[in-house]
């Protein structure tokens, strides 16, 4: 069975376009459209039309994901840190706590995620 192409951008089916890179992320979601009943089964790609919008939303992307993963770092360290620096005890709910939170900081990220295109512009397997 041949998959339709589909524009990630346009959402719209086309004749050729550079496939995405099928990453962990990107296999997560299909996984759960897949559980969902939601999957459809379309083979994303950027057309041609949009590869230069595509260039500028992923270059975003990636920027926000260093100062996403930056934040995360930031908040796993520091919010432990700081009550053993103003003289508090050490509590271990703190760490938890401040791992949840960087955690949720990083699924913010995956939010807007724009993910790569194949670096050989063909299909895998
Ligand atoms: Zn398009």
């Amino acid at each position: 069975m041949i998959m339709p192409k589909v524009c990630w951008l346009c959402e719209k089916e086309v004749a050729e376009g550079t496939p995405l890179k099928k990453d962990v992320v990107i296999r997560f979601i299909r996984e759960m459209k897949r559980k969902f009943g939601i999957l459809k089964g379309n083979d994303l790609v950027v057309c041609p039309e949009h590869l230069a919008k595509y260039a500028e939303k992923r270059k975003k992307f990636e920027r926000n994901l260093v100062l996403y993963a930056t934040a995360a770092v930031l908040i796993a360290v520091g919010l432990p840190a700081l009550p053993l620096l103003l003289g508090a005890p050490f509590q271990p709910t703190t760490i938890c706590f401040s791992f949840l939170l960087a955690a949720m900081v990083l699924a913010l990220s995956i939010l807007n995620y724009v993910p790569a295109l194949e670096p050989g512009g063909k299909e895998g397997a």
